[in-house]
């Protein structure tokens, strides 16, 4: 039996972007990840992961994820199928994690985000609020926390940013 038995997912279609094939989710979980975030802290090697503020971020064969205690946020989805099957695999991955924690060495250590600045700058700077954030540099402070993912920028996807897209990928793969 997991530790996490039981969840529910929410999907949301980017705001003001009807029909977009970028979709996110949050999947609230019928567990309390507190304790073994340090745990994945210390077996992914590419992620940020805030102490203070029981959250750790990273990538799953390209969806943007962020885990905090008591739910699971997913980015750059296709559809609801694959959002409902990523979140699957995400759990999955979680519950293995807790089922080995005892290999495992934790890690309580800070690993930092990009500096909000640094993403905002390759930003449109439209503050046109498609993303559902009220300006460019809001999205960026939330894109550091893992509140929101890359794919809820839908501007960011236009051939004319591509470049700015795959640097702010860069930041976040560092
Ligand atoms: S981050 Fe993108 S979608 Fe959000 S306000 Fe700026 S340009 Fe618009």
């Amino acid at each position: 039996m997991g530790l996490i038995q039981d969840y529910h997912v929410e999907l949301f279609e980017p705001p003001c972007l009807p029909g977009s094939p970028r979709w996110s989710s949050r999947v609230e979980i019928d567990a309390d990840l507190t304790e073994l975030l340090p745990y994945l802290n210390g077996t992914l090697k590419k992620r940020f992961y805030d102490p203070n503020s029981h959250t750790i971020v990273f990538k799953m064969d390209g969806h943007g994820v962020a885990v905090r205690p008591r739910e699971i946020r997913l980015g750059n989805l296709l559809d609801k199928e694959e959002g409902e099957k990523v979140a699957r695999e995400v759990i999955d991955f979680i519950n293995d994690i807790a089922a080995k924690k005892d290999e495992i060495t934790p890690d309580f250590t800070r690993k930092e985000p990009p500096k909000a600045i640094e993403i905002f700058k390759l930003l449109p700077k439209t503050n046109c609020r498609r993303c559902g954030q009220p300006t460019c540099m809001a999205f960026a402070a939330a894109l550091t926390k893992g509140e929101t993912d890359i794919s809820e920028c839908p501007v960011l996807f236009e051939e004319e940013y591509r470049e700015n897209r795959e640097k702010i990928e860069a930041l976040f793969m560092e």
